[in-house]
């Protein structure tokens, strides 16, 4: 099998062959950002930091990203932001971290909604976190269906004729 480093051997314009390996795995953080800053325009990137994501690299620069511990964020909503900012498919430890954010974000919104004393849009959010709607919620739906029912039965009947005067 062919590997990456045999690749990057065998074609032009991959900066970490010419320069001084050391910028993209020193422990300086300004050299690294130098680094990642050659890597753009790699005809590596890509695979480079694909396959840095799935050998679960933790030091160096790969595909001008820095995945030196503490560099990358992942696991956080922030490392959530910086995939999205790359057009890359989050890894899983970040999709988890995005993932509890929302459902955090669902929860206060459910609480307020509880305050209320529960209503359609708390049912709505109960579904959205996968989970079967309270008590409280599934009667505000109820009663707005029944209302809703009620109104379309009354724009279906048909208007009285008025009396006509003799
Ligand atoms: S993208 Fe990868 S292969 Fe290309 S220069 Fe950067 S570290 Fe080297
Ligand atoms: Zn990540
Ligand atoms: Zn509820």
């Amino acid at each position: 099998m062919t590997t990456l480093t045999q690749i990057s051997t065998s074609i032009p314009g991959v900066a970490c062959r010419t320069a001084s390996d050391d910028l993209w795995f020193s422990d300086y953080r300004l050299d690294r950002v130098h680094a990642a800053g050659l890597c753009h325009g790699c005809p590596l990137a890509i695979p480079c930091r694909t396959y840095a994501y799935d050998t679960r690299q933790a030091w160096g620069v790969w595909g001008g990203h820095d995945f030196t511990v503490g560099e990358t964020h992942c696991g956080t909503e922030r490392g959530h932001q910086i995939h999205a900012r790359n057009g890359e498919t989050p890894c899983e430890p970040c999709r988890a971290a995005h993932a509890e954010l929302v459902d955090g974000r669902r929860r206060a919104r459910l609480a307020e909604e509880h305050a209320k004393g529960g209503t359609v849009r708390g049912y709505g959010i109960h579904l959205s976190l996968g989970e079967q709607a309270c008590v409280r919620c599934r009667a505000a739906r109820a009663r707005e269906s029944a209302e809703c029912r009620a109104r379309r039965r009354e724009a279906e009947e048909p208007v009285q004729a008025l009396p006509i005067a003799s």
